[in-house]
């Protein structure tokens, strides 16, 4: 028997709840009855970490969890570039527990493996694999597994080495023909799967019109969407991320009520029509190979957003920024053995192989050129991410800086500072509004409680995360009278460092 078998086929995933931060103890309530809803109505399966809904979907499900009898399975999740070792992942995933309020949690992700590579340092011996097997000969967790963002390659390789009975991927319509022979393979090796983004991350439901070759007789767009990355016989789970009652209402007419099709003959139906798409790059992969090192299949992939309408993320508004962040986000989740270039200098000879060849008949060399420009401009290659660092940070004379908060965007900062000007003359200052992290330390620094701004007197503060920038910048910004500066990473027109 699979791992995700026995589960009401929608999942609940937490990263959407309306929880605006930390302090935002109306959002956590909001949160809390929507899961118990969600419970209610049969949903057992709820993926969660500590990061999601700016760190405060536990808290909220804890509340939920306190306000019904209903039960559910949850997940705990380390991530290998946070926690390495053996014991940092059981410290990890003890935190999430207990913040869970819960004694036990049945499942262990290994989150985001985004390459092959990146599988076999958390399988080492004192890895954190072995802090997982710990863990459950501890009985503290049933199952490990994990969620994937590498290449379809790795991806399949990870599969089949069946260290993880469960595996999270991204699939929907939007990148059905490229995920198929993942699922093909988990199928083959048993490995069920919990599918999340079944809706490209919200796009599917904005270009319903887009979309709607999808649907089948008298059947809603995202019903359709839902039921056909439902349709894979890997697939046990679809995460449904929720932001309220109505999407729930919605998302669950999917697996409540009977399809008029067979789930084969939905899936032979939409794949036909995602091939007769204008415009549309189906990821065949035929123009592999570019002479340049190009990965154009994986550019072209990503330019498919461009056909859509621009979708609101992130907090931000600006339709050429929104159309940017879809650009460059990942839909597959590839992680960061996505295309990520050194510089906008497009390496491209313009000789044809790629067009020649593919089967959509797309202009992929003007698409190529205009994928590097853009890249540039809104600070996508590692050049322009340099100079930022180093605009914000180098020769400042500075004695102390702050990152607010921690975490994966303050770790960047922190690596291509120390990468490019060496170990700094100042002193690296963590904050986190969060009592859980004070004390504790990320990247090996320590974090510090927002109180203790004043008493250590940091010359500037540099707000590294995206979606709650502004939010945090409001909150920070009286210490501007002190004389500290306070400045937001990214600029005006960049993607976030950290999708
Ligand atoms: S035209 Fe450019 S992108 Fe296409 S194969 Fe040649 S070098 Fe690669
Ligand atoms: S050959 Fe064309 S359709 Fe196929 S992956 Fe390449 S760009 Fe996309």
């Amino acid at each position: 028997m699979g791992v995700f078998d026995n589960y009401f086929p929608m999942g609940l995933g937490t990263g959407r709840f309306p929880i605006i931060g930390p302090d935002d103890s109306e959002g956590v309530e909001k949160s809390a009855q929507l899961t118990i809803k969600a419970l209610e109505a049969g949903v057992n399966y709820i993926d969660t970490a500590y990061a999601y809904s700016a760190g405060m979907s536990n808290a909220a499900l804890k509340l939920a969890f306190s306000g019904t009898k209903k039960t559910a399975d949850v997940t705990v999740k380390v991530m290998h570039d946070m926690d390495k070792t053996a014991d940092e992942a059981r410290k990890r995933a003890e935190m999430q527990i207990t913040s869970l309020g819960l004694e036990k949690a049945k499942f262990f992700v290994c989150w985001t493996i985004p390459t092959y590579e990146a599988f076999q340092d958390i399988m080492r011996k004192d890895g954190v694999y072995d802090g997982a097997l710990k863990l459950k000969n501890e009985g503290l967790i049933e199952h490990i597994c994990c969620s994937l963002h590498a290449s379809v390659e790795d991806s399949i390789k990870i599969i089949k080495s069946d260290a993880f009975k469960g595996v999270t991927i991204s699939y929907s319509l939007l990148n059905a023909m490229q995920i198929t022979p993942v699922l093909d393979a988990a199928l083959e090796h048993n490995v069920d799967v919990a599918v999340m983004n079944p809706l490209g991350g919200g796009i599917i439901a904005q270009n319903l019109n887009f979309f709607s070759f999808a649907a089948g007789e008298n059947e809603n767009t995202v019903i359709a969407a839902l039921r056909f990355a439902k349709a894979h016989p890997a697939v046990k789970i679809l995460l449904s991320g929720l932001s309220n009652e109505s999407e729930l209402n919605e998302n669950l007419i999917a697996f409540t009520e009977k399809a008029k099709e067979s789930n084969d003959e939905r899936t032979v139906r939409v794949m036909k029509e995602i091939k007769g798409i204008d415009n549309f790059c189906v990821n065949c992969n035929y123009c592999e190979n570019c002479p340049k090192g190009i990965p154009v299949a994986e550019l072209m992939n990503k330019r498919n957003t461009l056909l859509f309408a621009p979708t609101e993320r992130y907090n931000r508004i600006a339709p050429e920024l929104l159309r940017n962040i879809s650009l460059f986000y990942s839909h597959s989740h590839l992680g960061t053995a996505e295309w990520f270039p050194d510089s906008p200098n497009n390496p491209c000879n313009r000789c044809g192989k790629c067009e020649k060849i593919c089967t959509q008949k797309l202009n992929i060399i003007d698409a190529i050129d205009d994928m590097y420009d853009r890249a540039g401009k809104v600070c996508y290659t590692l050049e322009s991410r340099k100079e930022r660092v180093g605009e914000l940070l180098a020769d400042k004379g500075y004695k102390k800086v702050g990152l607010y908060p921690n975490g994966g965007f303050a770790n960047m900062v922190v690596d291509l500072y120390n990468r490019y000007w060496g170990e700094p003359e100042f002193e690296w200052l963590q904050f986190n509004s969060d009592p859980k992290m004070w004390g504790e330390k990320m990247g090996g620094l320590p974090i510090h409680s927002p109180e203790d701004i004043n008493k250590l007197k940091p010359d500037v503060i540099i707000i590294p995360t995206y979606r709650h920038d502004k939010a945090i910048y409001e909150g920070l910004k009286h210490h501007e009278e002190t004389g500290i500066k306070i400045i937001k990473l990214h600029r005006d027109t960049d993607v976030p460092w950290v999708f």
